[in-house]
């Protein structure tokens, strides 16, 4: 089953389309057809498009939406040009897999789309205001191009689900969880689930047995505490503001802060959340970029002593969640790096496990700096009682999965 798997961002648009069956699920080798990302939709928008074994293909053009966006990409699947192999008419798509972003307390796990589904995805718009009508845009669009093609949603928010009320109540008064559901969801949940499910492989082991904390750590980055294979505890809230320092999101702050500014520098409210989802975190502290490789550079070959900053608080925080998750998971088997920075950065890796030693956490250095680029593996040396490993994520590939799996009713 050939299924496009759509994530629709704000202004920006990611797809793959991925060969998927039951056979290839049990191999683990299922086979990414194209893929692509469409950025600045709403403008100028700019197009990377790459087929299967073929170079990158980038370009402009003015997509005024995303059903513009999704159109194009259509056409591109199966134009002759393009040379994608098993897809030549629009027929050759059989699903077509969506990342939803708020899945609320009514999606516990991935399922066909249909009305009820769009009206529960529509509920949960005041929970992610800027996610969820980008992804029911996505999932509108294909219904007016394809018209009845099965279409399946996966909510980041899923995996987190089961919860347990220690972890998902804020404590304020309770009556505000029960009049508006102000909790914590969580959120990249299909990494962690994806990541959780990856180590099992690896290590041959049962889902009861996985007990884990893995960190993805990107743009966006949030930790979470794996038990029996199941999330007890992440680090991202209602909505993915909470939690450790992002790129541009601030993570946990004092909510006295926000009246503070708003007292101080006249700041409205949606100023002062603008400047903490977008503003704050590397960006904010370092006053340079919000990309730890340029951060590094600055640090090594300039000495800039906010850019070090930037990643000491980025690290620091990070240490904090992995003490805080082994103290309420009674210790782990491991800790798996994922994510731009937790696959590709051995110098971030080594600064967020050093001085772990008393939980029994050390990393080999050589095995450390060969795990980037794609490269999973252990990294631990070999004392080590709790155990260190990069696995790439890979959440595409679990959309499309989870995509095969609804419409054959054994989700
Ligand atoms: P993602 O959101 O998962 O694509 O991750 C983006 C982040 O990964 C950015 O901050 C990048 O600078 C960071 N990143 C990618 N490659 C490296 C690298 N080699 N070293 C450090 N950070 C990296």
């Amino acid at each position: 089953m050939n299924v496009l798997v759509l994530n629709c961002g704000s202004s920006s648009l990611k797809f793959q389309v991925i060969s998927v069956d039951q056979e290839s699920i049990e191999q683990n080798n299922e086979s990414v057809l194209a893929k692509g990302l469409i950025e600045r939709i709403g403008s100028q928008s700019l197009l990377s498009l790459t087929a299967k074994d073929q170079k990158t293909q980038k370009s402009a053009s003015p997509f005024r939406n995303h059903k513009e966006a999704i159109d194009f990409i259509l056409k591109w699947l199966i134009s002759p040009k393009a040379k994608i192999p098993k897809l030549s008419s629009l027929s050759d798509i059989d699903a077509v897999g969506h990342r939803v972003v708020h899945g609320g307390e009514k999606f516990s796990k991935s399922v066909m789309i249909n009305e009820r589904v769009i009206t529960g995805i529509e509920d949960c718009i005041d929970l992610a205001p800027l996610h969820n009508p980008a992804n029911l845009s996505g999932i509108e669009a294909i219904s007016e191009i394809l018209g009845a093609i099965p279409q399946a949603a996966v909510f980041d928010t899923a995996f987190h689900s089961n919860m347990p009320e220690e972890s998902y109540l804020y404590p304020i008064p309770y009556q505000f969880y029960r009049r508006h559901k102000i909790r914590r969801y969580g959120f990249h949940g299909t990494s962690h689930r994806y990541i959780s499910y990856r180590y099992r492989q690896l290590g041959a082991k049962e889902k009861k047995d996985t007990n884990i904390i893995t960190l993805h750590l990107g743009n966006g980055c949030s930790a979470c505490a794996i038990v029996g294979g199941q999330s007890i505890e992440t680090s991202m809230g209602m909505t993915p503001l909470e939690g450790l320092a992002m790129g541009t999101r601030a993570g946990d702050i004092d909510p006295t802060i926000i009246e503070f500014l708003n007292l101080k520098e006249g700041m409205s409210y949606e100023n002062i959340f603008s400047m903490l989802n977008k503003q704050s975190g590397l960006l904010g502290i370092s006053g340079l970029t919000n990309d730890m490789r340029e951060l590094i550079e600055e640090e090594e070959e300039n000495a800039d002593r906010r850019a070090k900053l930037a990643i000491n608080i980025f690290c620091e925080r990070i240490k904090k969640y992995i003490g805080a998750y082994l103290a309420i998971s009674n210790g782990a088997d491991a800790i798996i790096f994922s994510g731009g920075i937790g696959e590709n950065s051995p110098y971030i890796r080594k600064k967020i496990t050093a001085g772990l030693d008393f939980f029994g956490i050390s990393v080999d250095d050589q095995k450390n700096q060969e795990k980037v680029r794609g490269v999973e593996g252990d990294i631990s040396s070999a004392n080590s009682s709790i155990k260190t490993l990069v696995i790439p994520t890979n959440e595409e590939l679990l959309i499309a999965r989870d995509t095969y799996r609804c419409i054959e009713g054994i989700m």
